[in-house]
């Protein structure tokens, strides 16, 4: 579903990306760790054509992502979800708005719809209770869940989920994973997270990537990167975080 092949990205003289290669196929849920800095991030900002490669082919889909025609990028983005580390809520609207709004102005969903689905997602979690609440009434943790839902209500093929988990305050972060579990082990959607969480990665990936200098240095299954790295760099970044 999703390939990057030779991608190179560099700003100015960092080269933050250097001749990646990986795929995801679809269904699957791939999570990417590694040192703060080896480019993370740039992958995710780079699907969302957020950011230009300098060099390579990122498909998603079948599709080439550069060079595209803008309503190539538009039918792109819509399969495309995307979890920031802040919620970037709406402030000025309702729980229930701001998940209805984009499949009513972008997918043209009737309100009723949307708000049908919404109500679906806000029981998936858990949030029933909060549709009619500010962003602002709620924790950061109900916030980012509220994030994910909205997200889901496009019904993306894809959720990229980009630290979700780092902005919040640490008794905030299970709720959240848990949620993020679920939908792992209840839909089909195709998942690529960036984490530091290493139990949540064990738990809801098919495969982990180890990012280091804009490269992956090692793939596998959690077992396999978790207990037998074969990288010397593998083992001392886990050491650091586990
Ligand atoms: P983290 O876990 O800290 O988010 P990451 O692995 O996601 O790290 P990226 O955010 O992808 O890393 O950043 C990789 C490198 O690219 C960093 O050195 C960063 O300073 C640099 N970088 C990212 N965005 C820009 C930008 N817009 N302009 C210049 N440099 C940038």
């Amino acid at each position: 579903l999703i390939r990057l092949e030779r991608v190179t990205k560099r700003f100015g003289t960092n080269t933050v990306l250097d001749h990646l290669d990986f795929s995801v196929d679809a269904g699957k849920h791939v999570t990417l760790i590694g040192p703060s800095g080896s480019g993370k991030t740039t992958i995710l900002r780079l699907l969302m054509t957020l950011l230009k490669p300098d060099e390579g082919t990122i498909t998603v889909d079948g599709q080439q992502l550069f060079p595209a025609s803008d309503k190539q990028v538009r039918e792109i983005r819509k399969k495309i979800g995307m979890v920031f580390q802040q919620f970037n809520l709406f402030p000025n609207m309702t729980v229930l708005r701001n998940i209805t709004e984009a499949p009513v102005t972008v997918l043209g969903m009737s309100r009723d719809e949307a708000g049908e689905r919404a109500r679906d997602l806000l029981d998936l979690v858990g949030l029933a209770d909060k549709r009619d609440a500010r962003p602002t009434q709620l924790s950061g943790g109900q916030q980012q869940r509220v994030a994910i839902a909205r997200a889901l209500a496009m019904r993306p093929q894809v959720l990229l989920l980009d630290e979700v988990t780092s902005a919040l305050d640490p008794e905030l972060v299970a709720g959240v994973l848990d949620v993020l579990r679920d939908i792992a082990r209840s839909t089909d959607i195709t998942m690529l997270c960036v984490t530091h969480e290493m139990g949540f990665a064990r738990d809801i990936s098919d495969q982990v990537l180890m990012f280091d200098s804009g490269r992956v240095i090692e793939a596998g299954s959690p077992e396999k990167i978790f207990s037998e790295p074969e990288q010397a760099r593998t083992r001392e970044f886990l050491s650091a975080v586990l």
